[in-house]
């Protein structure tokens, strides 16, 4: 880091005239810089993961992911963590704009789902309410995109999760999503469906959905609900306080908490399938996956491996062309 820079980047700040340096940091940072300061953490103010003060400054990190280093140092501990910026803060462009700025504090629904991109294994779809009161536990939990978990940690997260907060899970098997894509329907408009009626069960189980519904985007506003609206079944349709965010795991911790509890509904069919088959079921699409499919298809048959299978997958086709 350049030092003309840093000095560049001082503001003073109230008539402390100390410097201030702030830097943007993933979720996983965040709860490093946690654990890091813990012994130092001196308050908690509002908005904050916390507060802590070192020989070098002060430093705030709020649930935004934005840590503010103040003191006669700053930089010494700023650049510990990351490059401290050299213009006002620009958000990842994700859809957020509808949203306020401080949405992370705020009670809120996150959605989800799992399974998409997984030849072999069902959909699972999820939304999970947070309360206010609860984001700071959720997120010294450890709870973030379970994507960046493994499976283990994923089945002890969600049974925490499960205990914490009010959900509602949908598992849609594999003969379920080959029939409603035999009748013409496509990943994006079973997903649309499916979200609709988790969230119509939630709002159900709990008597008024919040402020701030947040689906983590997988296709646009529009065309989610021109997929709900030219379903067959005519199903009533969700749409209060529904937002659509990219990238909602880093959003809200609730979109998080949504992904996980559907990920570990996901491993568990997953394991059933393969303990009542006999045979390892690997996820995913890759060369593993046609290798498992080509083997459950050579001993157990056609059949059976389009009943646990994502049928329409390119990988039907490269499994019978392998034997
Ligand atoms: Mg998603």
């Amino acid at each position: 880091m350049n030092f003309d820079k840093i000095i560049a980047l001082i503001k003073i700040e109230g008539d402390q005239m100390s410097p201030t340096l702030t830097i943007s940091v993933s979720q996983q940072t965040l709860e490093a810089m946690y654990k890091h300061y813990a012994t130092q953490i001196v308050n908690v103010p509002a908005h904050t993961m916390f507060q802590a003060k070192t020989s070098h400054c002060t430093i705030t990190a709020y649930l935004s992911k934005k840590v503010v280093f103040q003191g006669k140092a700053p930089e010494l501990e700023a650049n510990k963590w990351g490059t401290p910026q050299t213009k006002p803060t620009t958000t990842k462009k994700v859809a957020t704009s509808k949203l306020p700025s401080h949405i992370a504090t705020l009670s809120a629904v996150g959605a989800d789902e799992v399974g998409t991109g997984d030849y072999l294994g069902p959909i699972v779809v999820c939304c999970a309410y947070v309360r206010q009161d609860q984001i700071e536990t959720l997120l010294h939990l450890g709870i973030k995109d379970s994507k960046q978990l493994n499976d283990s940690n994923i089945t002890h997260l969600a049974a925490k999760l499960k205990k914490e907060i009010p959900f509602h899970c949908i598992i849609l098997p594999n003969d379920k999503y080959n029939l409603m894509v035999d009748k013409g329907m496509n990943a994006n408009s079973i997903k649309a469906f499916l979200h609709n009626k988790a969230m119509l069960a939630l709002e159900e189980k709990l008597g008024t959905m919040p402020e701030y519904v947040i689906l983590d985007e997988f296709v646009n506003e529009r065309k989610y609900y021109d997929y709900l609206k030219t379903l067959p079944s005519k199903p009533n349709i969700y749409t209060k306080n529904l937002f659509f965010v990219q990238k909602g795991e880093g959003v809200h911790v609730a979109v998080a908490a949504a992904s996980i509890i559907a990920r570990a509904a996901f491993v568990e069919y997953m394991d059933m399938m393969a303990a009542k088959l006999g045979m390892p079921l690997p996820k995913g699409a890759g060369p593993g996956v046609d290798r498992a499919a080509a083997d459950i298809y050579r001993l157990k048959g056609e059949t059976t491996l389009q009943s646990i299978s994502k049928w329409h997958f390119a990988n039907s086709n490269k499994v019978k062309r392998h034997l």
